[in-house]
């Protein structure tokens, strides 16, 4: 027998949930429910950023489709907040909700391969690591991000780019269907030819538009080998290596990405102990075609100045998309600030240099993804994601553990960020955008997209129940 639980309203009024309800919601679970206290409850609520500490009134931990029709109808009928989690590593948090309903979509799991048709059916609750160890099995793969453990759910919703997305391009350009849960607890189907104004909209539109329970993509012959790995340079050289790597790129082959990274030396085996802990400019690079042809076309990016380490090499593809996990561990402080640029000019390789050569923790980085190549040939208007004509990202990824640094690492971030707002776009990938950044959701993530999402938000969901996330507001 439950006991009534005090519960956070849309409206923000505090609401009580009597037992009976309680205990309706739970007897018509496949999955467990969770009431704080309760087994599994602190494990749902714990997400990648540990800025967010959140303690919702109750957590629906997901077993299939139903249990999310029933979490969905019940949190519409009783007016509560809702959030929805996959994979848990949204920089913003709103995986995990203050006082109301919780739908944790982890314990979704399965991934069925259909290696003749070269197609994934995918449940929310699967991480990239995940994914690609069912993939690979076949020597198959379709683009996803560079850290295993994110979940393939928020990253599809967003967008979602990686080392294959030059060739392959974004995740969602590679999305064939869905299974989605509507505001009004109904299960649809989304595809070119069911609902094709929902499947445009769940194409870069996050969590706006109801709660995905499967997902089927396209794959693509990849791997199990790609010619992957780091070359470590002395961060002293950091300005002329940017000019080197930005006219390395711009003749690049689509099967060849290169991102840089400007942060402290983790200690990692292969760099000299004298470089533990100073600053580095590393280029990390994935050719997933042809390794012999992959051999020359790195070449000139190899002779680049007098590196410290070059770890290039034939490795699994599957290894390589961990090759971060160990700098990018669950449990620390994080805040992110993201820019789109068409070129990198020198003002800005300027600023970037004189951000780096002051990181405020040792576990803070400057990235510069390249994207361009088959992301680009996607017309903006083609799907909800718009950034069809950027080449590169930047991701101030500001990392640290104590909380006695919060102000100075954040101020950090901001400052970088306010300093490179002139050679950017403008534009910002919505899955880059911290909590604090809801006035860039309608014209820097979503643009020229904005209004048709506005409509198919009011189409989909009215009353915004789905709003604990980059909220686009439903038009009026
Ligand atoms: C270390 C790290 C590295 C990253 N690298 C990359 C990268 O290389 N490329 C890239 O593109 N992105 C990258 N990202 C960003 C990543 O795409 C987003 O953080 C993404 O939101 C993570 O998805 P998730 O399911 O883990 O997150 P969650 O926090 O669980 O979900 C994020 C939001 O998505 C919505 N949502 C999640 N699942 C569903 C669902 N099934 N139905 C409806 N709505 C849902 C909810 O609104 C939720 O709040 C990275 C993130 C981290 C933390």
């Amino acid at each position: 027998m439950a006991t009534a639980v005090s519960i956070k309203t849309r409206s923000g009024a505090p609401a009580t949930v009597s037992p009976d309800a309680i205990d309706a919601l739970r007897a018509r679970l496949r999955g467990p429910l969770c009431l704080p206290g309760e087994p599994g409850y602190e494990q749902a609520r714990t997400i990648w950023n540990a800025m967010i500490d959140r303690h919702p009134a109750a957590i629906i931990r997901a077993a299939g489709a139903a249990d999310v029709i029933a979490g969905v109808r019940f949190a519409r009928e009783h007016g509560l907040v809702l959030a929805v989690r996959g994979g848990g590593h949204n920089i913003a948090g709103n995986a995990v909700c203050e006082g109301g309903l919780m739908i944790d979509l982890t314990p979704m799991k399965s991934v069925r391969v259909d290696p003749s048709a070269r197609t994934a059916r995918v449940e929310p609750g699967v991480t990239l690591g995940e994914f690609d160890r069912e993939t690979q099995a076949f020597a198959l793969a379709t683009p996803v991000g560079i850290n295993s453990t994110t979940g393939i759910a928020g990253l599809t919703l967003g967008g979602g780019f990686g080392w294959l997305s030059r060739k392959y391009g974004l995740t969602i350009d590679n999305l064939l269907s869905a299974d989605v849960v509507t505001a009004a607890g109904e299960l649809v189907h989304a595809s070119e030819k069911d609902n094709p104004d929902l499947f445009w909209a769940v194409r870069g539109g996050g969590g706006n538009f109801g709660v995905v329970t499967s997902f089927e993509y396209k794959l693509h012959a990849v791997g199990p080998q790609v010619l992957a790995g780091l070359i470590v340079h002395p961060f002293a050289k950091a300005k002329e290596l940017l000019d080197g790597y930005r006219r390395f790129v711009a003749q690049a082959p689509d099967e060849l990405t290169v991102w840089v990274v400007m942060r402290k030396a983790p200690p990692l085996p292969f760099l000299p102990a004298e470089v533990h802990g100073k600053e580095i400019f590393v280029l990390a690079a994935c050719w997933c075609g042809d390794i012999e042809k992959g051999k020359k076309a790195i070449a000139p990016l190899e002779a680049l100045g007098k590196p410290i380490a070059n770890v290039i090499g034939p490795n699994p593809l599957a290894g390589w998309q961990t090759a971060f996990d160990p700098l990018l561990t669950p449990g620390s402080r994080n805040y992110w600030k993201s820019q789109n640029f068409t070129s990198i000019g020198d003002g800005l390789i300027d600023v970037l240099v004189e951000s780096a050569g002051r990181l405020p923790s040792p576990e803070c980085e400057i990235f510069l993804g390249h994207l361009a190549g088959a992301v680009n040939r996607v017309p903006a208007q083609a799907t909800a994601y718009p950034h069809r004509n950027i080449e590169f990202i930047m991701n101030v990824h500001t990392r640290w553990s104590d909380k006695s640094q919060d102000k100075a690492c954040i101020a950090w971030a901001r400052e970088l960020f306010d300093k490179t707002a002139t050679h950017a776009t403008g534009g910002v990938y919505v899955n880059f955008m911290p909590e604090d950044e809801t006035q860039r959701v309608a014209k820097g993530a979503y643009g020229p997209n904005y209004d048709r999402l506005a409509k198919l938000k009011a189409k989909y969901d009215r009353d915004n129940l789905f709003r604990h996330n980059q909220n686009i507001d439903p038009a009026s």
